[in-house]
């Protein structure tokens, strides 16, 4: 590479050097970028929560992606994993692999990536440089008081189901990318995909309220049915419940999509990186009465297990049968 790897971390990735600032006090980095390996304090009373997630050119995004929200998004589903367990997120590692050094291109990516860290306060500790086909894998890590993760098998008959924000925009905005449909205003929907918000302040927030969490990364359903498998239950799933954007729905009023395919992309869209999560009846009104400002919407309820495992209903009429081909229903 022309740019020598080392000078190439120095001058896109370590963030004392970018900023011109050591790394503050209550990071609790003791060693960060420069040595074998990271050292790092897990304040007492706290576990370590780590995911990890890769972005491979050609799989997870097109080629020509934008820099920027490459950067961005490749932290953004990492912290969304945090967020599902109910952990602060607190360092990254950054593991790259390039296939050329295009110094405008690291530059792009550097700043998206460090726009999010920034505003999370997380400080990238390390990783690794490479040269071969464009990917990326971030490892985030986070710090969650003992024993209180939230899990994906802690759902509890009678638990209401409910989801941060809104629910489709991402996957339309691949389908619009894909041009399988064509849009009125596409700029929202590609946001949606691109510009993912990750959820950690409400996730943070849950783990004092609800009994089960999952992030949606793979679709609803599919991910509603990961809980339902951990916690041995079955749900129902009210499909007019389901929270649609102001742009999902001017596009519906549009006749760009019809109100099923909005329903299709909420329930089986990827890319959503909202909370999916259970909690008791009683949890919820204490939750609401103290966070009246709270965005998330009840969905359904968990009930007893079941075949299907998720009933879909709208306004009290059964309709899974209309979304056969979707395995999760079986
Ligand atoms: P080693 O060969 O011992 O694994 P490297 O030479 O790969 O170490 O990396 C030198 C230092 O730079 C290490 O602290 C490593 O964590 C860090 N580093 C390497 N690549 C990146 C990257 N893309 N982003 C952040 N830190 C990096
Ligand atoms: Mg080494």
């Amino acid at each position: 590479m022309s740019l020598g790897e080392f000078d190439l971390i120095k001058r896109y990735f370590q963030q004392s050097a970018l900023s011109g600032n050591p790394i503050g006090k209550n990071t609790n980095v003791v060693i960060g970028i420069g040595d074998d390996c990271a050292i790092l304090d897990v304040p007492d009373g706290y576990q370590l929560a780590v995911t990890t997630d890769s972005l491979v050119s050609g799989v997870h995004f097109f080629e020509d992606v934008c820099a920027f929200r490459l950067g961005y998004k490749s932290l953004a589903v990492n912290l969304s994993d945090l967020a599902a367990m109910g952990a602060e997120p607190k360092w990254v590692s950054l593991a790259i692999t390039l296939p050329r050094v295009n110094e405008q291109w690291l530059s792009e990516f550097s700043r998206g990536f460090f726009e999010l860290a920034n505003k999370h306060n997380i400080i990238l500790i390390g990783g690794d440089t490479t040269k071969g086909p464009l990917s990326i894998t971030v490892s985030a890590k986070g710090i969650v008081p003992r024993n209180k993760a939230l899990l994906r098998s802690g759902a509890m008959l009678g638990d209401f189901i409910c989801v941060s924000g809104t629910l489709g925009d991402g996957a339309l905005g691949l389908a619009s990318k894909l041009e399988q449909v064509q849009l009125t205003h596409n700029d929202a929907f590609l946001d949606a995909l691109e510009l993912t918000e990750p959820r950690n302040e409400l996730g943070v927030l849950l783990a004092e309220y609800a009994s089960s969490c999952i992030d949606i990364s793979d679709g609803l359903l599919q991910d509603l049915g990961h809980i339902v498998d951990s916690s041995h239950c079955g749900a129902t799933i009210q499909c007019e419940k389901l929270p649609l954007s102001t742009a999902m729905k001017q596009e519906i009023r549009n006749n760009t999509i019809t109100l099923e395919q909005a329903f299709k992309y909420a329930l089986t869209g990827g890319d959503d990186y909202e909370l999916l999560f259970t909690i008791s009846k009683q949890q919820y009104q204490q939750l609401i009465l103290q966070h009246d400002t709270i965005a998330i919407t009840v969905i359904g309820e968990i009930i007893e297990h079941n075949s299907p495992k998720i009933h879909l209903t709208n306004n009290s009429e059964v309709i899974s049968r209309q979304f056969s081909g979707w395995d999760h229903f079986k």
